[in-house]
């Protein structure tokens, strides 16, 4: 019996083409890939072997060629057989890992944080479920053509995992596409107060304000000046609160402890009004969560 290459080279010899593009087509139809595509498909009959002819013979000239990052594939669609470029797994992994660093941008943050997972969050302490379903409210609700939808004031000991949670979280949201800015706060306010004198602080306001998702993280580790509280971070939640923006933030303390926290200034001066009107604004953004559990910080796990 006949198999379905011979048939095509058969096919090939009774027709008039040129003596160059028959030995092409001839050459075509020896192709290793070619022989066990037409293997792999013995739905195909000869009448579709001498229509689609060009098809194999592209797919063999396509291959030579190496197109940059595509590689062509032969697929028996609709009767017919047709070339489909796709792009090679490699350039695939590269383009989403690239895809993923440009919309997930960390400030000041350690590097590890791609390692965290949500799933990995929830196991163990029980203290975590409170906020490990606030993730899952926020992510199955989060939907930026819709309505606002509060992020998580993460509240909790030092070393519980909030940290880990925000990157978790941050993971998850880029892999549905959506752009994540995660800062660490107190380091991010130094850099604010160095830029004073080079006159970028409002560039660098601009860079973090408008990012879909924003997260501050360790917010109140410090103590705050009066400028860095009003004019970086309360122009930053102004911005997010008036564009309904979702913005996460991790703290040690409660919200009600921050106010107190934010009510003194580095020089220590009483200024609750000032306090009060930040705190609004992170009320507006974030749902408050207490994060319950160990100090995973001296754990080896
Ligand atoms: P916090 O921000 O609350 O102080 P971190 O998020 O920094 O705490 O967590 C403390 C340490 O525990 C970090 O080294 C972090 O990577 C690790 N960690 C936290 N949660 C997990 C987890 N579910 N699986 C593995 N490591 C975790
Ligand atoms: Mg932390």
């Amino acid at each position: 019996m006949k198999n379905l290459a011979q048939e095509m080279a058969d096919i090939i010899a009774q027709h008039q083409w040129n003596q160059k593009y028959q030995e092409l087509l001839q050459e075509a139809v020896q192709d290793e890939d070619v022989q066990q595509f037409l293997a792999s498909h013995p739905q195909i009959k000869s009448v579709a072997l001498q229509q689609d002819v060009d098809a194999i013979y592209e797919f063999v000239q396509a291959k030579s060629k190496s197109l940059a990052g595509y590689q062509p594939r032969l697929i028996w669609q609709n009767q017919h057989i047709l070339v489909s470029y796709e792009p090679d797994q490699q350039l695939i992994a590269h383009k989403k890992a690239q895809a993923f660093k440009n919309k997930f941008q960390t400030i000041d943050m350690a590097s590890d944080l791609d390692q965290a997972d949500l799933d990995d969050f929830a196991q163990g302490d029980t203290g975590r479920q409170a906020a490990y379903l606030q993730a899952l409210r926020f992510l199955t609700s989060y939907n930026p053509q819709q309505n606002f939808v509060p992020g998580l004031y993460l509240a909790g000991d030092f070393g519980v995992g909030k940290t880990y949670l925000l990157a978790a979280i941050a993971k998850k949201l880029v892999s549905q596409n959506t752009a994540v800015m995660l800062v660490h706060f107190p380091t991010f306010a130094v850099q604010m107060k160095n830029s004073i004198n080079d006159h970028s602080v409002m560039d660098k306001i601009e860079q973090i304000k408008d990012v879909p998702i924003l997260m501050l993280d360790d917010i109140g580790a410090d103590s705050l000046s009066s400028w860095v509280r009003d004019e970086i971070l309360g122009v930053i939640l102004q911005y997010r609160m008036q564009e309904k923006l979702a913005t996460f933030f991790s703290s040690n303390f409660s919200m009600a402890d921050l106010q107190k926290h934010l009510a003194v200034n580095q020089r220590g001066d009483q200024e609750p009004i000032k306090a009060a009107r930040i705190m609004e604004r992170v009320h507006f953004l974030a749902q408050e969560v207490v994060v319950l559990g160990t100090n995973r910080r001296h754990q080896n796990h």
